[in-house]
């Protein structure tokens, strides 16, 4: 039975992506040599690097003076890399779960940090709004979407000073106002790829203003110099990136995904809320469309084990909340077809009937 890709990463992409990848394992671009075994010097695949960069820019409508560049690390080496490049004495962060408590302690390393606000009192279960940035910050860092605890600011904040992002779970599930930003960074096995590259763009003219030397290695300027060839790139997560991509493009764009990713959201939570043993976890006006967390109803908390085998059984995979949180999770990115929010919302509804 083909299940349902529920997890929250790595995670589900798109028929086409794992279509093409696994047929360029086989034979890339004609060149009767796999994907996994061609130079990333060779034409073929420089012109893959190539498209990549340039149809993240299409797509998100990238202005000119920001730079693409593909890396290695996974967002986590982005949490030091960020602030070793762009910090140059305080910067500002808001603490709203897991990924931007770990941002800011490796922010710490480098110069002084001012947390806006948290809302690790209640378990991260909303995003802080009545937070002042000081103007004097070099840039105000948030984590767009909470992967962990399912919360979600789907907007580019209005503040002083530059905004440095780190958007691993909801890139492209909606259009960004780039020209607010000095850096946006993604882990890529969210909505993107496999794991093992990590997405970046970057404002060009913030860079080497942080007045503190950096190896080379994780200085972007040798990145956006190289083009994202100084040292050997993950060659086969790029490849499968640009299929993703492409099949972005040929849905119509990030305006199209995010109206689906609010249809898909908005019928899930309608049933979370509808559904007498479920309830949600977070704020509502803060959940996110990407990570739908919810958990039984109190006086049903001991249908928990039961809930997670009969929804296995009817193919859902994935759905384990994180440990933080508990209950469930159901990560519906941008390959996540309404058919199969449609089937956990059915599979839901026919636990309630047996209860
Ligand atoms: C998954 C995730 C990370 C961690 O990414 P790695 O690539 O494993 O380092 C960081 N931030 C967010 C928001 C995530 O969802």
């Amino acid at each position: 039975m083909k299940k349902h890709n529920f997890s929250a990463g790595p995670s589900i992409l798109s028929d086409y992506t794992i279509k093409n990848s696994a047929s360029a394992v086989l034979d890339f671009a004609g060149t009767g040599l796999s994907i996994l075994e061609v130079s990333h010097r060779g034409k073929e695949f420089v012109a893959v690097c190539e498209e990549t960069r340039a149809l993240v820019k299409e797509l998100l409508d990238v202005p000119a003076g920001y730079e693409v560049i593909l890396l290695g690390g996974g967002a986590s080496l982005q949490f030091c890399m960020a602030p070793f490049n762009l910090l140059k004495k305080k910067a500002a962060y808001l603490d709203t779960g897991t990924w931007a408590a770990n941002a800011i302690k490796e922010a710490k390393f480098f110069g002084e940090v001012d947390v806006v606000a948290s809302s690790k009192d209640s378990n991260y279960s909303f995003i802080p709004k009545d937070y002042v940035v000081p103007s004097d910050a070099d840039y105000f860092h948030f984590t767009s979407n909470n992967t962990i605890f399912g919360t979600e600011m789907r907007y580019d904040p209005n503040v002083n000073v530059r905004l440095v992002s780190d958007m691993s779970s909801d890139i492209f599930s909606r259009p960004i106002d780039i020209a607010k930003y000095d850096l946006i960074y993604a882990g890529a096995q969210k909505n993107l790829a496999p794991a093992g590259v990590t997405l970046v763009i970057v404002r060009v003219d913030a860079l080497g203003k942080a007045g503190r030397p950096i190896p080379t290695m994780l200085d972007y300027s040798t990145h956006v110099k190289k083009e994202s060839m100084f040292n050997t790139p993950p060659v086969f997560p790029i490849f499968a990136a640009l299929q993703t991509l492409q099949w972005y493009k040929e849905q119509g764009g990030v305006a199209v995904l995010e109206k689906r990713n609010v249809e898909k959201a908005s019928i899930l939570y309608d049933e979370i809320d509808r559904n007498k043993l479920f309830k949600g976890t977070v704020a509502v006006e803060d959940r996110s469309i990407m990570n739908v967390c919810f958990v039984m109803n109190d006086e049903y908390r001991e249908l928990e084990a039961d809930f997670a085998t009969f929804a296995a059984a009817a193919g859902m995979s994935g759905i384990k909340g994180h440990r933080s949180v508990g209950g469930f999770r159901a990560s519906i990115y941008n390959a996540m077809p309404k058919s199969s929010v449609e089937a956990l919302i059915e599979t839901m509804k026919q636990f309630e009937k047996q209860h």
